[in-house]
């Protein structure tokens, strides 16, 4: 079904590095980088989550850019052999963990580029989600721009005319005269505006921005984990493949997300939900209307946490070189990164491979939706 999104979607060469090989780290490793990722959740005050195709592949959704991927084997002429339909599939334990931390309080906000409904399914509030390429189960008025939930995904791609008249009346809001249109995004389009808002402001707050199974060639949602960087917070990247900001990184996981994930759970001493018919919006729209407009009163709160933290604070140029440097002398052993001249001993740097920054450095801007 991945596969029907991918092709509604109008022509478009530049898709970017496709198919680099997976690594994974070793069991040790992994055990380790898991409890420094554990750690740092714990000392963070305002973490954000960044996810990309990479945590629904568990779910039977291919991703674009793996060797498995829609883009990398259309390459060649093929297809995704595993193909569940967006109205089957369900939330990942990725998925199911992100709202649990989000419900303790250990991640503030959520940003998406996925458009298959699995945050929505698994229960995760509008306040904390960013969906910034749209999603196949929400619609949007055209006049009044309020959005609701469908409890099935939607046939088209693009913002296309669904001819369903808006629902704000039913909504208890004033009635609309507007009709509904398909909230995915095609490549010119522009992103959500105030999702994007949201997740530059919560981006720019974070202590710690987790990027979870995204390879961050798509901008601007691939550049918002930086903007954590540039003031002064940490990046965790966890990914299967090397991806365009792993220079930027202070710590690098190559494993499955769900089973790091699962992992940090286990260490924090929270326990993984299972996923749950009645916390997933998409049910409940099948009795009733659910407003998925994003609250005023919610951007107007961030809006606020951003001006008083990062308004007149000079945003750090990122020293890529000294990064670098310090990756250059790690041989994959854990190196005492004291990247930012504060304690950060327990961080591992992870051996990025030159070729695989090569791949990066061709084009630094491949990929690009309008904002
Ligand atoms: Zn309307």
């Amino acid at each position: 079904m991945s596969c029907n999104y991918a092709e509604g979607l109008s022509p478009y060469e530049h898709k970017g590095v496709l198919g680099l090989p997976e690594k994974f780290d070793s069991i040790d490793k992994l055990n380790e980088k898991c409890s420094i990722l554990a750690d740092l959740i714990s000392k963070s005050k305002h973490v954000v989550v960044h996810t990309g195709a990479g945590i629904s592949t568990s779910a039977g959704i291919p991703d674009f850019r793996g060797p498995n991927g829609v883009w990398t084997l259309e390459r060649e002429g093929k297809r995704p052999s595993t193909n569940i339909s967006f109205a089957d599939a369900k939330p990942t334990k990725t998925h199911m963990i992100l709202k649990k931390l989000v419900e303790c309080n250990k991640v503030q906000y959520v940003i998406s580029q996925n458009i298959d409904g699995l945050h929505l399914k698994s229960g995760l509030q509008r306040k904390y989600l960013a969906e910034l390429h749209g999603n196949m189960f929400i619609d949007e008025c055209n006049l009044c721009k309020r959005q609701f939930v469908r409890n099935r995904p939607v046939e088209t791609v693009g913002k296309k005319c669904s001819g369903v008249p808006c629902a704000s009346g039913h909504a208890g809001g004033r009635p609309c005269r507007g009709r509904l249109y398909d909230g995915v995004l095609d490549w010119e389009h522009s992103l959500p505006e105030n999702d994007l808002l949201m997740s530059e402001w919560h981006s720019s707050i974070a202590d710690l921005s987790i990027c979870l199974g995204t390879t961050l060639q798509i901008i601007p949602s691939g550049n918002l984990p930086v903007e954590t960087v540039k003031y002064g917070g940490k990046l965790v990247i966890c990914n299967l493949q090397p991806t365009k900001h792993d220079n930027k990184a202070d710590l690098i996981i190559n494993y499955y997300v769900d089973d790091v994930l699962e992992k940090v759970m286990n260490i924090l001493g929270i326990e993984r939900p299972e996923y749950n018919e009645t916390d997933d919006f998409t049910k409940l729209a099948e009795t009733s209307i659910v407003n998925w407009t994003i609250n005023r009163k919610d951007i107007v709160l961030i809006e606020k946490m951003f001006k008083s933290k990062c308004k007149g604070v000079k945003k750090k140029r990122i020293l890529i070189k000294n990064k670098r440097k310090i990756s250059d002398i790690s041989d994959g052993s854990s190196v005492n990164g004291n990247i930012d001249n504060d304690d950060k001993s327990k961080i591992i740097k992870l051996e990025i491979k030159d070729e695989n920054r090569k791949e990066y450095a061709v084009d630094t801007n491949i990929l690009q939706l309008n904002t």
